[in-house]
């Protein structure tokens, strides 16, 4: 496996950072995670503004063009012969000393993964995700805007454990006024009547599958309301669904407990799982030209 790290492209053995990496003492960074698929990488420049939006937010320069990311993002695919992969991009604050202050970071360390990968949750596309809503609340927007994709997942973490305890395939976060967010990594739809329901994204990563799910929504006709939704919303869902890079778009049948709609994936989600693929599998930055 060849990593991309600071410039150069080394076998996975040699791409060391330091211990004194502000990414690491502090999670002081910014990341994207993104596909390949069929020799294109989907979104590549939707997942660029987002990381470079995620790093000025944090006043990160990550001291690189966009045009010379997206480069050494295709290079890293081009070295490993990679037409299907996950993608990690990392950007850290660098190296400093044991004090938080950025100031004493004088330049970030930016690093590639690219890593096979197939479907995140197996055999639950076809049989639906347990989901538990947890009692820990999303990070409130005044203090760390979901929005940042940020090495701060701590808040996630803590969902995915409690869900974990309770046996759930996924977490459920609400915000602190009580409105759903989201899922610990992903973003969550709710169908109803025929409608599409999602929370606005104050209180969520704004993420580029639901940005996919809200274009292909639009291409078949079916209505979207962008709007706060609480418990209720959830258990009397006809369906309710979950999406992100690494989940794709994947149904949830269960959640705490209560069966949702019939218990199976239903004909919304399938139609949309189905045009996801389709556009998946046929759009994207070509890696090898
Ligand atoms: N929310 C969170 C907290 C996430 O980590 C992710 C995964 N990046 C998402 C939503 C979905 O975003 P995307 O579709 O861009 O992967």
């Amino acid at each position: 496996m060849i990593i991309y790290l600071d410039g150069e492209f080394l076998p996975k053995e040699e791409a060391k950072v330091s211990v004194f990496d502000h990414g690491l003492l502090y999670g002081d960074g910014v990341f994207e995670g993104i596909r390949a698929y069929n020799g294109r990488v989907f979104r590549l420049h939707e997942h660029l503004d987002r990381l470079y939006d995620s790093a000025k937010t944090i006043d990160l320069d990550i001291g690189m063009t966009k045009e010379e990311m997206a480069e050494a993002t295709l290079e890293t695919l081009r070295r490993n012969d990679h037409r299907d992969a996950y993608i990690r991009l990392v950007v850290t604050r660098g190296v400093g000393d044991l004090g938080l202050d950025p100031l004493k970071c004088s330049k970030p360390t930016v690093f590639i993964i690219s890593a096979p990968w197939g479907a995140m949750y197996g055999d639950l596309y076809e049989k639906g995700l347990k989901a538990i809503t947890v009692s820990i609340r999303r990070n409130a927007a005044e203090a760390l805007p979901p929005n940042v994709k940020s090495l701060n997942y701590l808040n996630n973490i803590m969902a995915k454990i409690e869900a974990n305890y309770k046996g759930g395939d996924e977490a459920i976060f609400f915000d602190t006024n009580g409105y759903v967010a989201e899922g610990s990594g992903d973003n969550i739809f709710v169908v109803k009547n025929g409608t599409i329901f999602t929370p606005p994204t104050m209180n969520n990563l704004r993420g580029i599958t639901r940005m996919v799910l809200l274009e292909i929504a639009e291409e078949l006709g079916i209505p979207v309301k962008e709007q706060n939704l609480g418990f209720f919303d959830l258990y009397t869902a006809d369906e309710v669904l979950v999406t992100g890079t690494a989940a794709e778009v994947a149904p949830v049948t269960l959640i705490d407990g209560r069966k949702i709609g019939t218990g199976k994936p239903g004909p919304v989600i399938k139609q949309m799982t189905a045009a996801f693929s389709s556009k998946t599998s046929s759009e994207g930055t070509e890696i090898f030209k």
